[in-house]
């Protein structure tokens, strides 16, 4: 009689291992388990694996283990940094968990409201457990959380929005540090456009409609600051960017920003109660609060905010600080 065997891979290790045995199982079509051994990242039960591509950071279509064993032990006695920098991840939810909101108002872009609530709790579970020994049980649990959610929904849209865009852009500059750590970098500075966009009066987004966008420069800077991948960048933002300047396009989004703004402004007032808490959990974590901590300097860390919106194609906050023009007015701000 034949013996049947299975063929299986087993990945032990972090984000890094994670992704490699997710994609290289989707492409050979062999079902995969993980052992995570450290709460560093929110892929693990993700369906994409974020993949380095033409130096880009790109997220992929891959797919999700068949299961994820869990050693409290392995994870509470995990190195501090990597605690930290899961943490920071997780924490990136706050202004992902914003951008998808603000998306829906104004692009109709469909949204989950069950899984917005996930999100969101686990963060909450997470920011509030940062002194408890349920801390590192309950990290991981909100990043395999998060995974799960990117998988229901298809996308990584619930756990990714313009902190990680950020993150991609300092990672493409060679800006070396843990893909958390730079995410709960890029969520503070991006809390500050929502702080900007909650000062806002309606008059001022009337006064926009305006604005245009130098096409000519906005290539230059594409062709600068995408040295080794400007050509895919502008080829796949170059209808968008156009359409920017476009006149119909333009009254109809300040129309729609004018009618939500009180929506959204609410959705932004009660998720910036927990400002305080966030703040107080990065220094209790001895963490990172400024670019200059990571050696970022100035002018890259100041055309990161211009230069996001390209890399994804993914509205959020920098998308409508762009169309606004007032991306500059805040990052003058730093
Ligand atoms: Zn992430």
């Amino acid at each position: 009689m034949r013996q049947a065997t299975m063929i299986f891979f087993v990945g032990v290790g972090s984000g890094t291992i994670s992704d490699i045995t997710r994609y290289t199982a989707y492409k050979l079509k062999i079902p995969f388990i993980l052992f995570p051994t450290a709460p560093s990242m929110d892929g693990f039960t993700s369906s994409g694996a974020a993949l380095t591509i033409d130096n880009l950071k790109t997220t992929v279509a891959a797919k999700a283990p068949e299961a994820v064993f869990i050693d409290n032990e392995v994870i509470d006695n995990a190195p501090l940094t990597l605690k930290k920098a899961g943490f920071r991840d997780l924490m990136g939810k706050i202004t992902a968990f914003l951008d998808w909101q603000l998306s829906h108002f104004l692009t109709g872009e469909k949204i989950d409201l069950d899984v917005l609530e996930t999100v969101k709790n686990t963060y909450l579970k997470t920011l509030y457990a940062i002194e408890t020994k349920e801390f590192s049980k309950n990290l991981l649990e909100g990043l395999i959380i998060s995974g799960l959610m990117m998988t229901k929904v298809g996308s990584s849209r619930p756990a990714s929005g313009s902190e990680h865009h950020i993150s991609h852009f300092l990672e493409y500059h060679g800006v070396k540090t843990y893909h958390g750590i730079k995410v709960g970098l890029a969520t503070l500075y991006i809390l500050r456009f929502y702080k900007h966009f909650l000062s806002l009066s309606k008059d001022e987004i009337l006064g926009m409609i305006h604005y245009t966008l130098d096409i000519d420069a906005w290539q230059d800077l594409m062709r600068r600051y995408f040295k080794f991948a400007y050509e895919s960048v502008i080829r796949a933002n170059l209808e968008r960017v156009n359409r920017l300047n476009d006149k119909t396009f333009r009254e109809e989004l300040i129309k729609k920003l004018v009618e939500k703004k009180d929506s959204i402004d609410k959705i932004i007032y009660e998720t910036l109660t927990i400002y305080k808490d966030l703040i107080h959990a990065y220094r209790f974590l001895d963490m990172p609060m400024h670019y200059r901590d990571l050696g970022i300097d100035d002018a890259l860390f100041f055309i990161a905010f211009t230069c996001a919106p390209n890399i994804r194609d993914r509205f959020t906050i920098l998308h409508l600080y762009e169309f606004l023009g007032l991306t500059q007015d805040v990052v003058n701000s730093f």
